[in-house]
């Protein structure tokens, strides 16, 4: 998707501050944070939302899920986090490329 910022973040074309990158994923902090800690884990592949994802993405669904303890733990986050996967517009999804959010470090609203 030429015109898909979260495409340009994983290709390198536009800068991120990258915490993490594999040949299938990529992780990096959100612009504009909601919590001391806040990063996207973003698949390579352009999947618009979770309600575009296939059976056939099972395998990288489940590894973005394994990466988001892993980056916190690395972040200091040992007291826990929070997960967040926003789905179309209904959803508050804003950039339509599937992603997960990653919160911690401070009070957080509960869902
Ligand atoms: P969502 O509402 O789930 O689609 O959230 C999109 C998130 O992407 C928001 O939290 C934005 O702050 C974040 N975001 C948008 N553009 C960028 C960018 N260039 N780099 C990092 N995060 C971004
Ligand atoms: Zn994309």
């Amino acid at each position: 998707m030429s015109d898909c910022i979260f495409c340009k973040i994983a290709q390198g074309e536009i800068p991120s501050k990258k915490l993490y990158e594999d040949s299938d994923l990529v992780a990096f902090h959100d612009i504009n944070p909601a919590a001391p800690v806040h990063f996207l884990i973003v698949p390579k592949e352009h999947i618009a939302s979770l309600e575009e994802a296939h059976a056939r993405h099972e395998m990288l669904l489940g590894r973005i899920l394994l990466l988001a303890p892993m980056l916190a733990k690395e972040l200091g986050l040992t007291d826990g986090f929070k997960t967040v996967i926003n789905t179309g517009k209904g959803g508050g999804q804003v950039v339509f490329h599937l992603h997960v959010h990653v919160l911690g470090g401070g009070k957080l609203a509960h869902v």
